[in-house]
């Protein structure tokens, strides 16, 4: 059996990041950039004030205080978006708005506040300005031609924003993976159907594996359900591979049943990397390729399920989103356990529990009893206490290892 660490090292090795495309910039969010993105200009494009307020000489207001305030005749106002019709002329002054360009000779900007208005066009200076007070100078926050942003960064509302500054309507970013979900089990009903007879279940991997693509932001390409039966395997495997998906995910049939068709027919349309991993819960994955379509067979307990795609399939697709090597997993951070837990070895376990911030840090409780088949555990967990493969069992009190499930967007 491979350890989680060799599992994942050999799914990433074939896990390839997929070629650009360009997308409209409100399309970009949760997306890679592919390629750098410099300023189109120095940025602020050109000095302007940062208040309301008078733009002046500042040596002309050095003798200002407030029971001998400078008179200054108002020549002229500047509105956001235009220009100043004159340069400012010794003591004068001239009205500029926030963001208003500076007008030429003035070399500082003194707060509306300061001010007092004195028939239409005096203004009394009452506080003295320092040159370059309240200016905004171009370029001094980016140069035009510098990065703003380098390829392989996610892209959130803040990087829209630089996008958007860089005059970059069209963002190049990786092209998102198409994935094919697939619930094996003659003994599965789907949740559109009538309420199922007894010996029958409700299919529920389907949906939450469904989900967790697209909580990925991978497009599902594909949904659906396949009876235990050998040629059904195959005509969806052999479609789902041809039709286009980039990676396909099934549920069940992938141990050691007679009626397991997974693995028999991974093996006849493609390759079989491996099918075993020394973890809890989860041991049968099967990891293969057909064609270049990436092949993850996950076990059918719901909990196995998801947690071998949080594992496993989660950070592969996000390789191929284009995601640096050190954003593909949840963040691991310590926590103390607010209870003992029992480990029997040798396989690694992945507890699910709530983990809570508290003043001394990361305090995690389990979501109680662990069966796999447990789905309603997985609703309340945040978190996933990693508990190492020889251990023989955690106290409460203990620090541990946890996975942080909501801390990565
Ligand atoms: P299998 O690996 O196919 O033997 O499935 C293991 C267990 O998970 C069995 O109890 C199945 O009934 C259950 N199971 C398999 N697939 C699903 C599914 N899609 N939804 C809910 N339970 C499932
Ligand atoms: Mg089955």
């Amino acid at each position: 059996m491979l350890s989680v660490e060799e599992a994942l090292a050999g799914i990433l090795a074939r896990a390839k990041r997929l070629p650009t495309e360009f997308v409209p910039l409100m399309e970009a969010r949760g997306r890679v950039l592919a390629e750098e993105i410099t300023a189109e200009c120095d940025l602020p494009p050109f000095d302007n004030s940062a208040v309301d307020g008078y733009a002046v000489l500042s040596a002309d207001t050095d003798s200002a205080t407030l029971d001998s305030p400078v008179r200054l005749r108002v020549i002229g106002e500047v509105v956001a978006g235009e220009l100043s019709e004159q340069p400012l002329l010794p003591k004068t002054a001239i009205r500029v708005m926030t963001g208003a360009p500076m007008p030429e000779g003035a070399d500082a900007m003194v707060m509306v506040e300061d001010t007092r208005l004195e028939g239409g066009a005096t203004v009394l200076i009452l506080s003295p300005a320092r040159r370059h007070d309240h200016i905004r100078f171009r370029g001094e926050e980016i140069r035009g031609g510098d990065t703003v942003l380098t390829a392989g960064t996610a892209i959130r509302s803040t990087q829209i924003g630089l996008l958007a500054r860089a005059g970059c309507g069209r963002v190049p970013v990786y092209r998102r993976p198409r994935v094919a979900v697939i619930s094996t089990g003659d003994e599965l009903v789907g949740a559109e159907e009538p309420t199922p007879p007894l010996g029958k279940i409700r299919d529920s991997n389907r949906y939450a594996l469904g989900g967790m693509v697209q909580e990925a932001g991978a497009i599902l390409h594909a949904l659906i359900h396949i009876p235990d039966d050998l040629e059904a395997t195959e005509e969806a495997f052999r479609q789902c591979a041809e039709g286009g998906a980039d990676v396909i995910v099934t549920a069940g049939g992938v141990s050691v049943g007679d009626r397991d068709f997974v693995k028999p027919v991974l093996e006849k349309l493609g390759r079989l990397e491996f099918w075993r991993i020394a973890m809890k819960p989860g041991k049968p994955l099967a990891f293969g390729q057909i064609g270049e379509t990436l092949f993850f067979g996950l076990p059918g307990n719901p909990v196995s399920a998801m947690v071998t795609f949080e594992l496993f399939a989660r950070p592969a697709l996000r390789k191929m989103m284009g995601y640096p090597a050190t954003a593909l997993t949840r963040p691991a951070t310590t926590v103390t356990l607010a209870e003992s837990i029992p480990h029997t070895p040798p396989r690694r376990e992945y507890a699910r529990a709530i983990a809570t911030l508290e003043a001394g840090g990361f305090v995690a409780t389990t979501t109680g009893h662990q069966g796999s088949n447990r789905l309603s555990s997985m609703a309340e967990a945040n978190a996933l206490i990693v508990i190492s493969e020889n251990c023989e069992g955690l106290e409460a009190g203990e620090q541990a290892q946890a996975l942080l499930l909501n801390l990565q967007e």
